[in-house]
């Protein structure tokens, strides 16, 4: 996929607006951009991250590390799609980094088994320091806000949307709707009638990004590992209804 994609264009207009930080009205252009989207790193690999408008992203892989200072301190919010490491190795830096530049918390969205692994895991000041208690409790540097499957989070007119993943560890993908347009990111799955069932029951998707970790020679190592092949890909795809433009990380 492109590094850069435009979710929705004014057609109207016939030229592109960006969102600006002051506010995103419903239905106005959102900008996404692919940080990364592969499974490791070298060369111009980076793993998973998406950036929406300038200050949202969907997991914190390596591809973070691309953002220059003043794009980074712009983020207040992430979506964490699951725990493994390429989906959130980024947090820590990130949060480290700006701190120090930011009068709020950078907000981190997850489901609580997500959450909890991150507590336990990354921020246990073993590994990492726990940056929801610095400076102190009250007003942290990082806050850690729970999502449940099906509930929206909605920021600036853009609607966040957690859905159902079928990985290794617990997990979700997300749906962003500006009002007007849909893109969905399935995050880390192998196959996933739930999902399918989201895809075709929303109307206004224009964008569908799927995983496929592994080759078809490796399809028993993506089944075991709950990934997708390209074969159990265009299996799945055929559980789908409504068209929307494919791109497949
Ligand atoms: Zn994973």
């Amino acid at each position: 996929m492109d590094r850069e994609s435009v979710l929705q264009r004014d057609r109207s207009q016939g030229t592109e607006s960006r969102s600006q930080a002051a506010g995103v009205a419903v239905g106005q252009t959102m900008k996404i951009r692919v940080l990364g989207c592969s499974g490791g790193i070298g060369g111009s690999l980076r793993t998973t991250s998406f950036l929406v408008d300038d200050d949202v992203l969907i997991d914190a892989g390596t591809g973070v590390g691309d953002l220059t200072l003043e794009q980074l301190a712009k983020i207040d919010h992430i979506f964490v799609t699951h725990s493994h490491l390429d989906h959130v190795t980024s947090i820590p830096f990130l949060v480290d980094t700006v701190c120090w530049m930011r009068g709020s918390p950078i907000k981190v969205y997850g489901i609580k088994e997500t959450l909890d692994i991150l507590r336990a895991h990354l921020f246990n000041w073993k590994i990492w320091p726990d940056f929801t208690q610095i400076p102190d409790a009250e007003k942290p540097f990082m806050a850690y806000r729970e999502i449940r499957v099906g509930e929206a989070v909605e920021l600036r007119g853009r609607r966040f949307t957690a859905i159902p993943a079928n990985h290794t560890v617990p997990a979700v993908g997300y749906a962003v709707d500006n009002g007007r347009n849909s893109l969905i990111f399935s995050g880390d799955t192998a196959t996933n009638d739930a999902l399918w069932k989201v895809v075709n029951s929303t109307p206004n998707l224009k964008y569908l990004i799927i995983e496929t970790a592994f080759s078809n020679k490796e399809r028993d190592i993506a089944a075991a590992s709950k990934h997708l092949c390209p074969q159990i890909l265009a299996e799945e795809l055929e559980k789908m209804r409504v068209k929307p433009e494919v791109f497949i990380r």
